[in-house]
């Protein structure tokens, strides 16, 4: 994740503080977003929303029903509100993990 696939120079070369995410064959692979085709951009704006559909597609799931479990999956899955705020899970909503970091608190409490 250091160095960009694209140009092959070190991810700090970008002004952005993210990488594009594009899929390779041996997985996703990361990339300046400034060394990005237009094509490019747009698979991983895809792939980004296609995420952020599942992540809130569980989300509405646990307000619908939740439990320690659903909060403990969704955590393994898309991190915890400590690893979105530090930038580990860049993509995650940092306000939806704080939220759900809250409502753990609450329910493991009463
Ligand atoms: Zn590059």
């Amino acid at each position: 994740m250091s160095i960009c696939e694209n140009c092959r120079n070190p991810m700090s070369n970008s002004q952005y503080l993210l990488p594009a995410e594009l899929k390779a064959a041996n997985g996703i692979k990361f990339a300046h977003m400034e060394c990005c085709s237009a094509e490019e951009l747009k698979q991983s704006l895809f792939s980004q929303a296609q995420h952020q559909i599942r992540f809130y597609q569980d989300v509405i799931e646990l307000v619908n029903n939740a439990s320690l479990d659903k909060i403990k999956n969704i955590e393994m899955k898309y991190g915890t509100y400590d690893e979105v705020s530090q930038g580990i899970h860049t993509d995650r909503e940092l306000m939806a993990s704080a939220l759900i970091f809250e409502l753990k608190k609450k329910m493991g409490s009463s």
